[in-house]
């Protein structure tokens, strides 16, 4: 198959077509003509093949050879036999008809290449699935390990609290407990430098003075968002 030459010419037309010079005759007959007989008589000496219409051979080979322009007449045809109106409407048909098939095939063509391009998109989308699974496979592996290692700190830290939750007030640590609920698990946060470390505001001086005056064993907590305020030598105070 060779692009921008039609199918129908066989490599032994093509070979015919490309001998062929200045003067020499090609005629296109149908299978009411003695083919072979009169074939066997000339330069070539054989019947060439073709099967399609007269009329579609005769436009497949002159997309590829030039007709003789500096003789009267470069094309000649066979003397109609029978009605010629006849024969004209038939002529006239089959020129539409050949017509429609060209568009079907250049329709047939066009889908070919869309479902060609189609083919193409969709073997890269593929392409890409298969990437992203691997990808995704790949992370969860990975966050499996980091909640396996963070089950086993929470393990240890709860280890860690309980002898020093056994050493604490109970009403503070009910207090700490609801609010740990409510305050999206910090129920505590560092007082640092005038700021609460929970909601991030800074105390007014009133506050600060507050706290200051309050003994160390009073329970301070954040106006802003209740959380209870831990002091430290970097509080501010
Ligand atoms: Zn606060």
């Amino acid at each position: 198959m060779l692009k921008g030459i039609s199918p129908l010419l066989n490599a032994d037309v093509l070979h015919a077509l490309r001998a062929m010079g200045h003067g020499d005759t090609l005629v296109l007959s149908d299978t009411n003509f003695p083919s072979e007989s009169v074939a066997r008589k000339t330069v070539l000496g054989k019947l060439l093949r073709i099967d399609a219409t007269c009329p579609r051979a005769a436009r497949a080979i002159l997309s590829v050879m030039p007709l003789d322009s500096f003789v009267e007449h470069a094309t000649d045809r066979m003397e109609v036999v029978g009605n010629p109106k006849d024969i004209q409407r038939m002529q006239q048909e089959m020129v539409s008809l050949e017509r429609r098939i060209t568009s079907l095939e250049d329709d047939e063509i066009e889908v070919m290449e869309r479902l060609e391009e189609a083919q193409v998109a969709l073997d890269k989308l593929a392409g890409e699935l298969t990437d992203t699974d691997a990808q995704i496979a790949e992370t969860t592996t990975a966050r499996d390990a980091q909640l396996a290692a963070i089950d086993g700190s929470l393990g240890e830290l709860d280890a860690q609290r309980g002898p020093l939750v056994a050493e604490l007030p109970s009403d503070l640590l009910a207090l700490y407990d609801r609010l740990r609920e409510s305050k999206g698990g910090v129920g505590a946060a560092l007082l640092r430098a005038g700021s609460c470390g929970g909601c991030m505001l800074d105390l007014d001086h009133a506050e600060l003075a507050t706290i200051r005056a309050a003994a160390d064993d009073d329970v301070i907590r954040c106006e802003e968002c209740s959380r209870i305020l831990v002091r430290t030598s970097e509080s501010g105070l």
